[in-house]
């Protein structure tokens, strides 16, 4: 990926991503394909969604947040749960 400027000042943009801290474990979020579907046991159904890792970047100088979704699909072996 090119370089990065922020959008709302033009200030440097510095890689990371939005952490995902939920019942003890640590994930990156996705981006996942569609609207959401409510499951009664899951909190929501993704069962069978495309997922994309979320790349964000941060403005040094304002802290505008600015996310990308991968280009590279999930493996299938991470879809389901
Ligand atoms: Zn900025």
């Amino acid at each position: 990926m090119a370089e990065h400027k922020c959008s709302e000042c033009g200030g440097e943009m510095e890689e990371g991503f939005i952490l995902d801290r939920s019942y003890g474990t640590r994930l990156v979020s996705s981006w996942v394909k569609g609207s959401p579907e409510p499951s009664f046991w899951l909190g929501l159904s993704v069962k069978g969604k495309e997922f994309r890792t979320v790349q964000t970047w941060r403005c040094v100088q304002c802290g505008f947040l600015k996310s990308y979704a991968v280009t590279e699909v999930d493996p299938p072996s991470n879809w389901e749960y």
